[in-house]
Parts: C-alpha cells; structure tokens; sequence
C-alpha cells in the first residue's frame, strides 16, 4: 500500500505557486485573493485561517471579510461588487455554508466568473462540463494532482464516485471522465453500493459520514480517495473511509487529515494566480 502524501504534493503545488508569484512581484505585479465569511461557524473559520496561511506561503495577499451572522442579503451583494470592481483583487472565495437567512445562489451568481477562484459560478461550472476551464474545481483538481503525483494512470479504469453534489462529486467525476476512466456515480438513492463498488479499480468517497466505505466494499489492489472530513466520537477528525481495515487491500490510499484536504488549498492557490492572469488578460 503507498500513502497518497497531500501534505507532501500540496507543498510542492505551493512551492511552485510561489516561485511565479515572486516572478511576478520583481515585475511589480501582485496577487491578491479576497476572503469573506459570514457568522462564527467554528469549522469556516478553521478553513478561512488555512487559506489565509496557505496565502502568505505562497506570497499572495489576502483580504479577509469578516461579518456578522445578521448580515443583509443586500449588504453581501454590494461588498461582492465592489470586490469584483476592485482592480487589486484577483480572486474571491465566499466560505460556505452562509447563514440561513442568506441564498448561497445569489452570492455565487454575483461573483465574476473571472474572479471565482472556488469554480463555482454557472460560467466555470459550464466550462469543467466541457472540459476547457478557466479554473479548476478545488476539490476533484486536488484529487487528480495527488493521482498524478504517483503517474497514476486512469485511462480505462472502473471509477466510482460516491456522492453528487455541485462541489465535490458531480465535477469529481468529470475530472475523471476527462482522462477516459469509465465512472459511475452513486448517491443517497444507489441500490447496493457494495457491489458497485467492489467492481472499481478506484474509489472516490465524498459523502460526510464516517467509516461509510469498509474493507468489504473495497477489492484487492484498489485506488482509495477519501474526500470527508468528519468528527469521531472523541471529535477527532477522520474520512468517511475505515482506514485502517481498507489500506489492507489498497494499493493507494489518502489519509484524512493530510490527503485530499491540504491539496484542496493548494489547488485555490493556483487558481488565484490564474485569476491574476486573466484580468491582465481581460478588461474588467
Ligand atoms: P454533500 O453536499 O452533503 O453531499 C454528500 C453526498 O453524499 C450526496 O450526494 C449524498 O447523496 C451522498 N450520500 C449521503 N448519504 C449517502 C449514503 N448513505 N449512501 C450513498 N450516498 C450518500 O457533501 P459534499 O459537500 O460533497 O462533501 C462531502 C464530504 O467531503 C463532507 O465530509 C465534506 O466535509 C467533505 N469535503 C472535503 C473537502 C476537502 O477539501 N477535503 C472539500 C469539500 C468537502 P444525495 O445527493 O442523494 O443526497
């Protein structure tokens, strides 16, 4: 069984982001990514600081917005604009979930799509369907960095993504599609996930609940990613793969923390500089 490093690959991906932002620093260009998060979810606020850091490695200037839980619709909507207005900031990411009282459509339809350095938008969302994006969806492009980082050929092979959302599943298995795996898709409605997955040379688990892919699940030689990021019942963080029984049949395996969740930073980083080089590309 080989560990798939994320820690180890995103430091590279960070490394090299870094050294053409400094490129980019000695010409007297910078690169900025504005950051907002509304109310006091302790698990955002654990992301917008890993962003933040991942920012100052990589030498890229981050703004952070900070706002009250009670935060207007109307008052998130004018801040977006005037961040897609401003000319010094290249991207923008919204930390999701936003409160309740807030439509997460509303926000994600206002940002440029030049800007949307999450992949969000309808625009870029488009794009990743017919395989010439602009930006990567952070999340799947991590995935396939670490894949890539072991040659890790997929052409031909039986994948299975385990869940659909916008974010991670549905662009997930689009990424894979776009190197010629054959991919299956299952979901909170899939009869017998079991046996479709033990038919798969490689396993994407992105559904939130913990140990939900078992040794049993899993054949002999399989490529195991786990995307979940979960609480235990001591509140340890783990994935929604039973690591310790499934690395026994592996032959790769991403460990949570430090597999996909590292790489996932790393990749927003990349498309920060990406931002930058296509508004001095573009006139906004
Ligand atoms: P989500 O929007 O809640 O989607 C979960 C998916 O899992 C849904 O498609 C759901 O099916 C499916 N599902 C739920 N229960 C199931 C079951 N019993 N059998 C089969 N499928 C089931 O979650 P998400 O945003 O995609 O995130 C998934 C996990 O990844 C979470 O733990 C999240 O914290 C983590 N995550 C990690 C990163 C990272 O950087 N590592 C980034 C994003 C998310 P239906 O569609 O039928 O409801």
């Amino acid at each position: 069984m080989i560990l798939l490093d994320g820690k180890k690959v995103s430091a590279n991906v960070k490394a090299e982001v870094a050294k053409e932002v400094k490129e980019l620093n000695e010409k007297g260009a910078s690169v900025c990514l504005a950051v907002v998060i509304v109310g006091e979810d302790p698990a955002s606020k654990i992301y917008v600081r890993n962003k933040k850091r991942a920012c100052e490695e990589c030498g890229i200037k981050s703004l952070e917005y900070a706002l009250p839980e009670n935060t207007s619709q109307e008052e998130l909507l004018s801040l977006i604009n005037k961040l897609n207005s401003d000319k010094e900031v290249n991207g923008i990411l919204v930390q999701m979930p936003l409160p309740k009282h807030l439509s997460e459509k509303a926000v994600i339809d206002a940002i440029s799509p030049l800007k949307d350095v999450d992949a969000f938008t309808d625009a870029n969302v488009g794009k990743i369907m017919i395989g010439s994006y602009n930006f990567l969806p952070c999340t799947p492009a991590g995935v396939m960095e670490l894949l890539k980082s072991e040659n890790i050929d997929i052409e031909g092979k039986n994948c299975v993504v385990i869940g659909r959302s916008n974010i991670v599943g549905k662009p997930m298995s689009m990424l894979l599609l776009h190197k010629n795996a054959t991919v299956t898709i299952c979901h909170s409605r899939t009869r017998d996930i079991a046996s479709i997955c033990r038919n798969a040379d490689l396993i994407v688990a992105a559904v939130g609940r913990k140990h939900f892919l078992t040794a049993d699940m899993v054949k002999e030689g399989a490529i195991i990613i786990d995307v979940g990021i979960n609480r235990d019942e001591n509140g340890k963080v783990c994935g929604d793969v039973d690591f310790e029984n499934v690395k026994e049949k592996a032959s790769y395996i991403t460990p949570v923390p430090g597999g996909v969740g590292p790489m996932t930073i790393s990749v927003l980083m990349k498309n920060t500089l990406k931002a930058a080089a296509l508004q001095r590309d573009t006139e906004i």
